[in-house]
């Protein structure tokens, strides 16, 4: 037989570095059998870098799949040694850190229901003092960077080196299309504020469904992420957990065939200029854009004082509504989209009320 080559620390943070970093596995670790199909499946794409799987599962209710616990630790030890992949699980306490590392785990990684919470955290980040083990660290189930930046905080005081983060979308009541809302601009903001952090997009609990994974995979490169983990599972429908949202290997593979991976050659000087002159252009016309948006808040000062002097009302709803229906036809004659109008008529509106409010109060 074959021998294949087990990761080492080294190895490790090799593949911690590598770009894109694929990570995936399924929802939960169920059977021996389960986690080895999978795991051999995975690897067999040649395009997973890490295998994931909830060992310990946080679940809204009691009485459903809380996960298999340490019993099946021993089965990832065998997945890694079978594939050669490096592994990854949650942990959420640290008996479970204790537990994680006593069989090898590589990676781990807190969940969104734990990075909510500053104790759990702080006990996860205790049992890892002192230890050599990178750290992925989900974004919270609600969006609040400050929890976030918390987490973070917490384990780089434990002396982690590697943290990246995993972005995993927020909760909003009520939300349909997606199960969590990705609030790009949240996990965007979240990267500027580390910019040396790895970031890496987890398509399925965002998603919820298997139908658009591609699609959020394929923004989650175009914004530059460093990677993905998806939920990966040997026969999706019968899985324990998260079963809507997980697919096949064979459906990973695909998946990641088609995904358009961002030009590797940043380096290129040409590419570089190119961009730059763009760049400048958007300025200049960013620049004129706030100038005529200024002379437009003085023409409405003038209104403003004219109406003082004739004692008319500031809002006229006729005369709005005038504006924004002609701006939407012209907008979808010159590529603009309504919603798009919308809130930029509400804004201009809003400052200019503002302006001639300040007049009429003078
Ligand atoms: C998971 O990765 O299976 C999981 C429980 O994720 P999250 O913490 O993002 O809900
Ligand atoms: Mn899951």
């Amino acid at each position: 037989m074959q021998t294949i080559e087990q990761p080492t620390k080294e190895t490790v943070l090799q593949t911690w570095n590598k770009r894109p970093l694929i990570i995936s596995g399924p929802c939960s670790a169920e059977t021996e059998e389960q986690v080895l199909a999978t795991a051999k499946a995975l690897a067999a794409t040649g395009k997973v870098d890490m295998i994931r799987a909830g060992i310990w599962k946080p679940r809204t209710k009691p009485g459903m799949f809380e996960g298999i616990g340490a019993k099946g630790l021993p089965w990832l030890q065998q997945a890694k040694k079978l594939t050669g992949l490096p592994t990854t699980v949650e942990v959420a306490n640290g008996k479970q850190v204790q537990d994680a590392l006593t069989f090898d785990v590589d990676v781990l990684w807190i969940g969104a229901r734990t990075t909510v919470n500053p104790f759990s955290v702080q006990e996860v980040a205790d049992a890892l003092r002192g230890v050599d083990v990178p750290v992925l660290i989900k974004n919270p189930i609600n969006p609040d960077l400050e929890l976030w930046s918390g987490a973070v905080e917490r384990v780089a005081r434990a002396g982690i080196k590697q943290i990246g983060l995993i972005h995993r979308g927020f909760h909003t009541y009520g939300n349909t299309e997606y199960r969590n809302a990705p609030m790009w601009h949240l996990a965007i903001e979240m990267k500027l504020r580390n910019p040396e952090m790895m970031i890496i997009n987890d398509p399925s609990h965002i998603s919820g469904r298997r139908d658009n994974l591609s699609e959020i995979m394929q923004k989650a490169i175009d914004l530059d992420y460093d990677g993905l983990m998806i939920e990966s599972h040997i026969d999706p429908d019968k899985a324990w957990s998260d079963a809507k949202q997980q697919v096949t290997p064979e459906r990973l593979n695909e998946i990641l065939e088609k995904i358009i991976w961002r030009r590797e050659d940043v380096n290129s000087e040409e590419y570089h200029a190119a961009l730059e002159k763009l760049r400048q252009q958007i300025n200049h016309l960013d620049d004129e854009l706030m100038q005529i948006l200024s002379q437009r808040m003085r023409i409405a000062e003038q209104i403003g004082q004219y109406k003082k002097e004739n004692n008319i009302t500031i809002l006229q709803t006729n005369r709005w509504n005038e504006i924004i229906e002609k701006a939407f036809a012209k907008g979808d004659r010159i590529g603009l989209s309504k919603e798009f109008i919308m809130k930029y008529f509400d804004a201009v509106h809003m400052e200019s009320i503002n302006h001639q409010k300040k007049v009429m109060d003078a």
